[in-house]
């Protein structure tokens, strides 16, 4: 096993990694730090996918209060209040610093100021973007700044288990699998940063990019750290629907479509929205995909089982200029957005769950942080679109700040447990090489079970049904082995990894929405569509206690706003 040590190890080079690496090296330029990633610094992971953009409440008539009580409301009451505070007061300086300090150009107005556009559930338009491309622009010149600095970087390198000190008080350090040889890697380092992302890729139509397995959340599960709001998942109502084996289908469509006016149709080409939700397409996510669900149930559909999205009575022409990507992506798939009809489906897009954290982004555990998508509370029922990318980037900075303090404070390299390490390597290697076995039909298992029974629309019956599944397809799993012996760049192998992340994962989400016997949100029961009293609001936490997974709700405290008050 190669051994390495760092000062700040960063599992994760999205927008939450990159600006944790750029802001540790800011406070202190003295500190090594190194970036691991499973895919290439800078081309992988959701950062990079963003296309509508990043809420910030700059204009005169807009305010931060204003931000956070959409944030609040949109949520459901669930958030963490100090956390979405956070959000929204430091989104500001973060877009400042994107533009000023790291060279971003978003789009403007014509008297000079940032163009903010509208997005679903929204009281003002407040989303600050690059076209409908917004993700690059904001990467490219992240991955700039810290090309530029002396932070080192690990790529393609897979990060599978936090290994604690022999006394299981503090972090000791990560190993990882170098995917290129497939050598085991283990790095020491003072402080690590879990930035890998989340992503619920477990469902049939999912949009998160391939490399995201929830092996963050996993290896947090391991640890022993609770993790909350699970039971939240939210699906993006216009996934792309271009038919089986294709990776475009689930792909998104980006929420603009719907905020500048665009119709959801049933399969007869009807608009349905408005029987549901006075504000029609503009409703959020949840209620959106929820119809849409609904009325796929009702069984008028598309020739690929799902609905329509039309765009051409806002003039094709002024769809095809402010949309490009988009009516590009239509047309690789044989759509006309401008003009015509294109099929979508609700898709599994983000999980508002993680691993609980505080202010600092500091963990229950010693030396590990966390931030972005892996972290939860900041959203708590339901994220609003634009507050995905504003989260990474906030909370990213805020994490590189903390950790190079804290390094200088009580840093330290320590040793690890040397039991935990082998047990982690064994945990990574298949029991059996199979050489006639192929992953994809447990893959499809996992895909049917978690989108019929623990996706939009749920109830106990399911959910149970659900564990009892998710319990057979993870033993499967540990018996199926990979088809190749080889170890670098094995894909089957590191597919059964991902396999496994998600599985455990999807264990948790079941749990969580098992035990929540209420509809907030992103999670609706048929058994009990009931939101509960707002004043009584609790969120789920989940921790593994060996074999089994406890799960708790807790009191949601109100700190600056109660159900029925307003910040405004
Ligand atoms: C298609 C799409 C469009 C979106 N559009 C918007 C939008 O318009 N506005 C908005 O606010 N949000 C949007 N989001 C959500 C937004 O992208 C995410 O909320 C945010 O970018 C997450 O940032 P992150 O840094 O936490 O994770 P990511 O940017 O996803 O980065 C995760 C990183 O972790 C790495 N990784 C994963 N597992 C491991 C491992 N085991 N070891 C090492 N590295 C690992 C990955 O390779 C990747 O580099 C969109 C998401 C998608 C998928």
């Amino acid at each position: 096993m190669r051994k390495l040590d760092t000062d700040i190890l960063i599992l994760g080079s999205g927008g939450a990694g990159l600006f944790a690496a750029l802001h540790a090296h800011r406070a202190d330029p003295s500190l090594s730090i190194t970036v691991a990633v499973k895919g290439l610094l800078g081309k992988c992971g959701c950062t990079r996918m963003v296309q509508g953009g990043y809420n910030v409440a700059l204009a005169k008539e807009d305010s931060v209060e204003r931000h956070f009580m959409d944030t609040i409301e949109g949520g459901k009451w669930l958030p963490d209040q100090e956390l979405a505070w956070k959000l929204v007061t430091l989104a500001v300086e973060r877009v400042r610093e994107l533009e000023n300090e790291l060279g971003c150009f978003f789009d403007r107005n014509p008297d000079g100021t940032l163009h903010q556009k509208a997005f679903a559930g929204q009281t003002f338009d407040r989303t600050v973007h690059k076209g409908d491309l917004t993700g690059i622009e904001i990467m490219n010149r992240l991955a700039e700044q810290v090309w530029a600095r002396r932070i080192d970087r690990l790529e393609e390198h897979r990060a599978v288990e936090l290994v604690k000190t022999p006394s299981g008080d503090a972090l000791a350090g990560v190993l990882m699998i170098d995917m290129r040889t497939g050598e085991y890697v283990f790095v020491r380092a003072k402080a690590v940063l879990l930035a890998t992302g989340g992503g619920p890729t477990m469902y049939r139509y999912h949009t998160p990019s391939g490399d995201k397995s929830c092996d963050g959340l996993a290896m947090a599960l391991r640890a022993g750290l609770a993790l909350r709001d699970m039971e939240m998942v939210q699906f993006h109502p216009t996934g792309l629907l271009a038919g089986p084996h294709t990776r475009m289908t689930g792909t998104v469509l980006e929420e603009g479509l719907r905020g500048s006016g665009g119709y959801l149709l049933n399969g007869a080409k009807e608009r349905f929205m408005p029987s549901y939700d006075p504000l029609a397409e503009r409703a959020t996510r949840d209620l959106v995909s929820r119809a849409m669900v609904s009325e796929m149930r009702k069984g008028a559909v598309t020739p690929n089982g799902g609905l329509y999205i039309s765009m051409a009575h806002l003039g094709p022409e002024k769809v095809a200029q402010q949309f490009k990507g988009m009516v590009e992506r239509c047309a690789d798939c044989g759509f006309d957005l401008a003009g015509g009809l294109v099929e979508v489906v609700p898709t599994a897009h983000y999980m508002m769950g993680g691993v609980e954290f505080g202010l600092d982004c500091t963990t229950e555990l010693a030396g590990l942080f966390v931030a972005g998508e892996d972290a939860g509370g900041v959203h708590g029922a339901n994220r609003l679109g634009g507050n995905g990318v504003a989260n990474s980037t906030v909370f990213g900075a805020v994490a590189g700040d903390t950790m190079a303090a804290w390094v200088g404070r009580e840093g330290a390299l320590r040793e690890p447990d040397q039991d935990t390490l082998v047990a982690a390597v064994e945990r990574c290697e298949p029991r059996t090489v199979n050489l006639h076995g192929s992953l994809e039909p447990l893959r499809e298992r996992l895909y049917e079970v978690m989108w019929e029974k623990v996706g939009i629309i749920r109830d106990a019956t399911g959910l149970r049904s659900a564990l009892s599944e998710l319990d057979a397809i993870g033993s499967e799993l540990e018996s199926s082995g990979v088809a190749d012996a080889n170890r670098a760049f094995n894909l089957t192998w590191h597919d059964w990894l991902n396999l496994k992340s998600l599985t455990d994962v999807s264990q948790v989400i079941a749990q969580a929405a098992l035990a929540r016997e209420d509809s907030r949100g992103a999670h609706f029961r048929e058994d009990h569509p009931e939101a509960g009293a707002l004043e009584r609001s609790a969120y789920s936490s989940v921790r593994a206690a060996g074999e089994r997974l406890d799960v708790s709700m807790k009191p949601v405290a109100f700190t600056r706003v109660k159900p029925g008050e307003t910040l405004l």
